[in-house]
């Protein structure tokens, strides 16, 4: 079963819950008994710093979109 992890908004803390992806959207109590919760995305960092995922380089370098004349 897969772990789904949530942030209470309340309590500002994070927990985790194992449930059937069926109810991963599903509305998740934090153990303080908050229902204001949001689901985080596993293994992504969100709302952090502004570091965005680097897209994978095309090509392996020598392309024109690397000094940003295609916009
Ligand atoms: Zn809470």
């Amino acid at each position: 079963m897969p772990r789904y992890e949530y942030r209470c908004r309340p309590c500002g803390s994070t927990f985790e819950l194992n449930r059937p992806m069926a109810e991963s959207s599903a509305p998740a109590v934090c153990p303080a008994g908050h229902e204001d919760t949001v689901k985080l995305l596993s293994t992504v960092a969100v709302g952090g710093s502004a570091s965005a995922p680097a897209p994978a380089p095309s090509g392996g370098g020598g392309g024109c979109c690397g000094g940003g004349c295609c916009g």
